[in-house]
């Protein structure tokens, strides 16, 4: 099975993802942690992305594409994979349809987590009062422009997967093993 987690950031993708990744035996590929990976490795895609990132701006589509093009190619994502934090543009959603084209693959699922706006600000704040701000993008300034250009540039996205008839949402306000449960009975009618 080959899905799209989609939400604004802080909508819990990453909690959920977690438990498909389990039940379903599929992989997480998550464009927010391999670019954080690449920060910390100190690579050339590492030291490009870092500024935009911590402003709460979006790195280039290409590269995305690119990076997201190359990992699906690896062996352990024959099983199935969940997309986490892209598509985040129309110019990644359409460059992943011409990439599953090309490799013969497809979408089977693209599960929304719906979470208003100011939910997502007090989760924020709680998660960098957490981590001690181990996050350079945990904070309230970067938090307003990542949700600008979430509903900016992401939320058409969703439009894009509507208009294909391709979206389940599910509401993101509710505990997180009600979440878990809702995400569950939407992929085993898929499969
Ligand atoms: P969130 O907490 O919003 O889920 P992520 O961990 O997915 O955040 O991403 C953190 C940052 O990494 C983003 O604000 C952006 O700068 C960059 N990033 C992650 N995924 C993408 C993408 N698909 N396209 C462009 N930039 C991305």
């Amino acid at each position: 099975m080959n899905l799209i987690l989609f939400g604004p950031p802080g909508a819990g993708k990453g909690t959920q993802a977690e438990f498909i990744v389990d039940r379903y035996k599929v992989v997480q590929l998550s464009t927010g942690d391999m670019l954080r990976a690449a920060v910390a490795a100190g690579t050339e895609l590492g030291k490009m992305a870092k500024a935009v990132m911590d402003r709460g701006d979006l790195v280039d589509d290409q590269i995305i594409i690119g990076i997201i093009g190359d990992r699906i190619d690896e062996p352990d994502c024959k099983g199935g994979f969940i997309l986490d934090g892209f598509p985040r543009t129309l110019g990644q959603a359409e460059g992943l349809d011409r990439m599953l084209d090309e490799k013969g693959l497809t979408l089977d699922a693209v599960v929304n987590i719906s979470v208003p706006d100011e939910e997502l600000f007090k989760r924020i704040e709680k998660r960098a009062a957490e981590t001690g701000g181990s996050r350079a993008d945990d904070n309230a300034e970067t938090l307003k422009n990542r949700l600008k250009v979430y509903h900016d540039q992401t939320a058409p996205v969703l439009a894009y997967y509507e208009k294909k008839n391709m979206v389940d949402t599910v509401d993101g306000l509710q505990a997180i093993d009600q979440v878990t449960a809702n995400i569950v009975t939407i992929l085993d009618g898929k499969r």
